[in-house]
C-alpha cells in the first residue's frame, strides 16, 4: 500500500501517521526523518541540502526529490510506504509521479485528513501561559480549573506566545492552504484523493482510514 498522508496543520496527521504505520507495518516517511538520516549518513544529497540549510536557503526541489527518490528505493518500502510531508508543490507531486515510475511502483492512495479552517485556528491559536509561573494552558482542551485563575500559582494574567496568536495562525493556515489546494486537485483528477473528516475523535478518523486503505 503506497499512501501520501496529507491535512494542514492541527488537522492530526501525525497521529493518524502513527495509527497506520503501526496498523499495517509500513515505513513512515517524513521529510524531516528523510534530510536528517541524509545527513547524518553524509550520503552526496544529504551534505548538498546541508549545503543550502547552513546558508539559510531552501533546498531546491532537484536536491529535496533525489533525498525523497533514494528513500523509495530502499527495500524496506517494498511493502509500501506512507509519505508524509511530500509533495509540498505541484512541481514536487510530478516528481513524485515519476521517480515511482522508475522505480516501477505507483500511488494506491492519497489521504487528506480534512478539518475546516475555522476549526483548525481554535485548535492551534487556544494556547495560552500564566505570565507569572509560565504554566501553559488550552482553550479546548485544557482550560484552567477556575476562569481567569491559574491553577499552579493563582495568577490573573495571562499571555500568548505571537506563533499562538489567531491572526498569526490564520496566516499560516492560508499559507498552507493555497499551496496544498493545487495538489490536492491534481489526485483528485487521478481518482487517487481520500479526503476524511477529520473533525471528529481519533478512532472515527482512523475507522474510516481503514476502510480506504482496505
Ligand atoms: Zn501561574
Amino acid at each position: 500500500m503506497n499512501l501520501v498522508l496529507m491535512g494542514l496543520p492541527g488537522a492530526g496527521k501525525g497521529t493518524q501517521a502513527e495509527r497506520i504505520v503501526d496498523a499495517y507495518q509500513i515505513p513512515h516517511i517524513s521529510t524531516g526523518d528523510m534530510f536528517r538520516a541524509a545527513m547524518a549518513n553524509q550520503t552526496a544529497l544529504g551534505l548538498e541540502a546541508k549545503a543550502y540549510m547552513d546558508k539559510g536557503e531552501l533546498v531546491p526541489d532537484e536536491v529535496t526529490n533525489g533525498i525523497v527518490k533514494e528513500r523509495l528505493a530502499e527495500p524496506d518500502t517494498d511493502k509500501g510506504f506512507l509519505l508524509d510531508g511530500f509533495p509540498r508543490t505541484l512541481d514536487q507531486a510530478k516528481a513524485l509521479d515519476q521517480m515511482l515510475k522508475e522505480l516501477g511502483k505507483k500511488l494506491d492512495a492519497v489521504v487528506e485528513i480534512h478539518v475546516p479552517s475555522e476549526i483548525l485556528v481554535e485548535r492551534l491559536a487556544g494556547r495560552y501561559m500564566c505570565r507569572n509561573c509560565g504554566a501553559t494552558y488550552h482553550k479546548i482542551f485544557n482550560p484552567t480549573k477556575v476562569e481567569g485563575t491559574c491553577d499552579r500559582c493563582g495568577g490573573h494574567e495571562f499571555y500568548q506566545r505571537e506563533d499562538d496568536k489567531p491572526e498569526t495562525v490564520k496566516n499560516r493556515l492560508a499559507v498552507n492552504i493555497k499551496s496544498s489546494e493545487p495538489i490536492l486537485s491534481y489526485y483528485k483528477d487521478q481518482g487517487l484523493l481520500q479526503s476524511i473528516d477529520g473533525d471528529r475523535d481519533i478512532d472515527a478518523v482512523f475507522a474510516d482510514v481503514q476502510k480506504i486503505i482496505g
